[in-house]
């Protein structure tokens, strides 16, 4: 399924401190520049960091990049990657200008220049990684992980867009869980939390990769199926439901319970706007749910 993207930092805390890390990453480089600058002007004398093959380690980011305080997470995007390669090219080269300005040689206007536009690139790309991770926390809900409804509106439009270009149907399906009220009543409200953390992580698990889940609010989630009929959307659906009816959640306390799931979907046309088949979809998910919950209803248009 189409989760948030992987680099997502699902903790907005830990997202906080990130930024935060980055911040003072760019900062103490700035602090570092000046010193580099009054070395190769003024002829001070260069730290023995900055002389050794590993300053890229030794500086406090290469301590934090190196030596964890950061986000496995964080990790695996590959922006990281290239940040740690950029941060080490610019010490790699910040050495060479000490070295020579220590033997009393000339630093050319190319060898100066390729240490500047590390040295830029690395505050550019740490800044873009600090977008991306501004930009992850902005369009997640952050107790369940689905997109937010915040970037719902956006997505669908796209995939108007994209059924336009190529006349595949799609599907908007509006999902609720039956009863969850007494889940919070009987189980306690973290317990629900639980619940919709585990409803939204099955969901996830079960569809194709290209279905997103967004949350729409409470415990009604959005789904949305490209390239999809609506009459396999509705089998798929069902299939996820009965599922859904097996699934037993643990819970911290050490008990479990199983929950269910009433289903609307509609087709999504190119006549009819994302608002519409919102409604259409809500309901046909109000008609699952006067029929007692539980299952799937479709909402079909004559034409
Ligand atoms: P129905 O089958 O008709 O959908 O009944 P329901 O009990 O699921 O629906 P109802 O709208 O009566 O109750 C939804 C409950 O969901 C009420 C609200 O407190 C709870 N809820 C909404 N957001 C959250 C949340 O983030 N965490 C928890 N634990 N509960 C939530
Ligand atoms: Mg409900
Ligand atoms: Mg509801």
């Amino acid at each position: 399924m189409n989760t948030p993207p992987d680099n997502k930092i699902s903790n907005p805390h830990d997202a906080m401190q990130i930024l935060r890390d980055l911040d003072t990453g760019i900062m103490n480089h700035l602090a570092w520049l000046k010193k580099l600058h009054r070395a190769l002007i003024c002829n001070e004398t260069p730290s023995e960091a900055d002389l050794s093959a590993d300053a890229h380690c030794q500086c406090k980011f290469g301590r934090w990049y190196y030596q964890g305080g950061n986000h496995p997470e964080l990790r695996a995007s590959p922006i990281f990657q290239v940040i740690g390669d950029l941060h080490k090219s610019m010490h790699d080269a910040a050495r060479g200008l000490l070295q020579k300005q220590s033997a009393g040689r000339a630093i050319t206007y190319d060898e100066y220049d390729a240490f500047m536009d590390q040295a830029i690139s690395f505050k550019w790309k740490v800044r873009c990684l600090q977008f991306e991770i501004v930009k992850s926390i902005c369009v997640v809900d952050h107790l369940t992980g689905a997109w937010n409804r915040q970037s719902m509106l956006a997505k669908l439009a796209e995939e108007m867009e994209r059924m336009n270009r190529n006349g595949l149907s799609s599907c908007i399906c509006m999902m609720d869980i039956d009863h969850f009220k007494q889940v919070n009543d009987g189980y306690g409200h973290p317990a629900g939390d639980q619940v919709l953390q585990a409803a939204v992580h099955f969901v996830s698990e079960q569809l194709r990769k290209y279905d997103s889940i967004f949350r729409y609010g409470g415990e009604e989630f959005l789904i949305c199926m490209p390239n999809i009929s609506l009459q396999a959307a509705t089998l798929t659906l069902d299939r996820l439901r009965a599922k859904l009816e097996q699934l037993s959640i643990p819970l911290a306390d050490g008990q479990s319970l199983s929950i269910t799931a009433s289903f609307g979907v509609a087709e999504m046309k190119t006549a009819i706007s994302i608002q519409d088949t919102i409604h259409m979809a809500d309901h046909a998910l109000l008609c699952a749910k006067s029929k007692g919950r539980n299952q799937v209803c479709m909402w079909e248009i004559e034409e």
